[in-house]
């Protein structure tokens, strides 16, 4: 073979084998191929840093149209009970409210939307099927708290481990177009963002317990302040304590972000339900298939 052919050949080889890692590489993440690029972008500088961390599920929801789910693996996620690596609090799910975002534009305080964040967690956690978790508020004091919003220049690498579950407050309309996209800022309500532990030395994830689930690390909620912002484009459709349409309702909201905090997904609708994943109006209490959704993750934990 002469040089010029073993070459050509070489390249087929090399191309062959790059569309098969990046057709391997789609068949396991799934969602919205730009949404999955800015969470591979994060990772790599994740990675870069030696950290045991990497974000894994990125869920939006919406008003008007729906966006698909984001993730990086197949194989679903779970907290472990007792994991020292995130500071876990025995086999208690432990939740925080960042303080310093909780007021919005449209004029509702960060004590208010506080009160709703807890009325939503209390209701989950009186749910039956979370009999076998206890639900625990951690207060806010004053550190900051997440971590996703630095990779987007809207705030600091805060301490990851303050709690399992950060509902990070109120961001501006820009945040949501950098993370969603075109239309992210005027769509997007709210999102939950999950990241698991890996093992910092290959990069893969890491399932310490064997309940072949990949091990959860955090999560965090951030809401949309556009809405009902009187400067930006959907001030008819403001954030408020048990508002009806058009207004959004902070409690709802924060019930279905924290249904995915505690590792529930999107479903329906039909049929009807707190994790349907468009806005629909007041909801204070799961329905069925919320419950049923929930006793399903929660049935093996330990105690
Ligand atoms: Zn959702």
């Amino acid at each position: 073979m002469n040089r010029a052919l073993r070459c050509v050949r070489g390249s087929i080889i090399v191309a062959a084998i790059f569309v098969a890692f990046t057709v391997g590489m789609a068949g396991a993440a799934e969602g919205d191929p730009a949404v999955l690029a800015l969470m591979d972008q994060i990772n790599q500088q994740l990675a870069g840093t030696g950290t045991n961390l990497a974000v894994e599920q990125i869920e939006f929801f919406t008003i008007g149209e729906g966006r698909p789910s984001n993730r990086i693996h197949q194989q679903p996620f779970r907290w472990v009970a007792g994991d020292p690596r995130r500071l876990a609090d025995g086999d208690n799910i432990t939740y925080l409210v960042d303080q310093s975002d909780g007021a919005t534009a449209s004029g509702v305080t960060s004590a208010q939307t506080e009160a709703a964040i807890d009325s939503a967690l209390n209701t989950w956690d009186a749910d039956s099927c979370l009999k076998k978790v206890d639900i625990v508020k951690r207060a806010d004091g004053g550190a900051d708290p997440d971590i996703f919003d630095s990779f987007f220049g809207f705030g600091g690498f805060g301490d990851p481990f303050l709690a399992d579950i950060v509902d990070a407050g109120w961001l501006p309309r820009a945040f949501f177009e950098a993370v969603g996209g075109p239309g992210g800022g005027r769509g997007i309500l709210a999102f939950s963002v999950t990241f698991i532990f890996i093992d910092p030395s290959t990069g893969e994830p890491t399932d310490i317990n064997g309940d072949n689930y990949l091990d959860s690390a955090l999560n965090e909620v951030y809401y949309n302040d556009n809405f009902g912002d009187p400067a930006g484009d959907r001030a008819g459709n403001p954030w408020g304590i048990d508002i009806v349409l058009p207004g959004i309702d902070v409690e709802t909201v924060g019930l279905h972000e924290n249904g995915h905090s505690l590792e529930l997904g999107h479903f329906g609708p039909p049929p009807n339900a707190v994790m349907n994943p468009r806005y629909a109006g007041i909801r204070h209490a799961p329905l069925p298939p919320d419950h049923a959704g929930m006793c399903a993750v929660w049935a093996s934990w330990p105690k």
